[in-house]
């Protein structure tokens, strides 16, 4: 690697790529086997370009990609490229439970995790969605309580005045649904499958102790409950390290350009914003992408289609609910 010192001047005075950098090579020069999870998307590429620019020789790093099942072919040349780009290996991880094996077992999502966890638990314990709260007894609905406080709006606000874990952080979701339930499985529970399970086995396996992911602040959702980019472990799973938490949008074109990073064709040719498993609920853009992609992946838009319709209709029904209201 270049002069440290030189490499930083040298690079976009951003406060919050410098700021990564010297965390990064700080992070990584305290521990000694740092798993990191590539996904092909452009949040983990840039990880991946960033983590291989500044790290020392006293760490090792191991890549390794996740395939859910669902992955477009185009994400999969992709690793491959980066692979020949980096001279580094990405170790391939597939779920012993697919995301399809896992939607027709447990159910698909809808709308986010946080959403999908929360309606799940309650079609569980078979739920009345249109109980009033005095009638969502504990001694009706047993070991419940989390999904009752989130569909009652019973847990208290954040410290910045906000719903986080709340129904109604979702506009008019709890009027549509008391009118209209969920007619089919609700589950997030294929993230777990093909995703966080596969990924405990590698740290253990790859005996890290740092993970390291390209996860940043600016994407919302359930990272809202993440506070730094850097959480100490509690128990015997490596320390976590987010290693460009903290970037916006703009620190990543400024980033992109400087350093060359090429994305996938997902981005550069199809033009999607995101990446992932395909036509996944949780993004809200997912039937547009499958419309955009289906001409170069049929099969796998059609894999997607096919366990997600449910999904995609409920959720349309909801935007028209939503937007009929006042
Ligand atoms: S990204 Fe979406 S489809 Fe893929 S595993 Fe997670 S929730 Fe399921």
């Amino acid at each position: 690697m270049a002069d440290f010192g030189a490499l930083i001047k040298s690079a976009p005075q951003r406060l919050n790529i410098i700021d990564s950098m010297l965390k990064a090579r700080l992070v990584l020069s305290r521990h000694r086997r740092c798993a990191a999870s590539v996904s092909g998307g452009s949040d983990s590429d840039i990880m991946l370009d960033l983590l291989e620019l500044v790290r020392p020789e006293s760490c090792e790093v191991r890549y390794v990609f996740f395939d859910t099942g669902l992955e477009y072919n185009s994400t999969k040349h992709h690793i491959g490229d980066l692979e020949a780009k980096y001279g580094v290996t990405i170790h391939r991880r597939r779920a012993r439970k697919t995301v399809i094996a896992a939607c027709h077992e447990h159910g698909v999502p809808f709308i986010n995790k946080d959403v999908s966890e929360y309606l799940s638990l309650l079609q569980r314990h078979d739920f009345d969605w249109s109980d009033r709260p005095e009638d969502a007894t504990p001694e009706k609905y047993g070991r419940c309580k989390s999904g009752l406080d989130w569909y009652f709006d019973r847990r208290p606000l954040s410290k910045a005045g906000k719903h986080e874990y709340s129904i109604v952080k979702h506009k008019l979701l709890k009027e549509f649904i008391e009118r209209h339930p969920p007619d089919f499985a609700i589950s997030d529970r294929c993230c777990k499958y093909a995703k966080k399970n596969p990924a405990k086995e590698f740290y253990k396996e790859s005996k890290a102790d740092l993970s390291a992911t390209g996860m940043r602040r600016a994407e919302g959702g359930r990272r809202a409950g993440i506070k730094t980019c850097f959480s100490l472990s509690k128990d015997d799973s490596p320390d976590s390290y987010r290693p460009i938490w903290q970037w916006t949008d703009e620190d990543k074109a400024a980033y992109k350009q400087w350093r060359g990073v090429r994305y996938s064709d997902c981005y550069e040719v199809w033009g999607l914003k995101r990446t992932g498993c395909a036509g996944c609920p949780c993004n809200s853009r997912a039937e547009r992408d499958l419309t955009l992609v289906e001409s170069f992946e049929p099969k796998i838009v059609r894999a997607a289609r096919n366990i997600f319709h449910a999904s995609y209709e409920y959720r349309r029904r909801y935007i028209a609910f939503k937007t009929q209201k006042p």
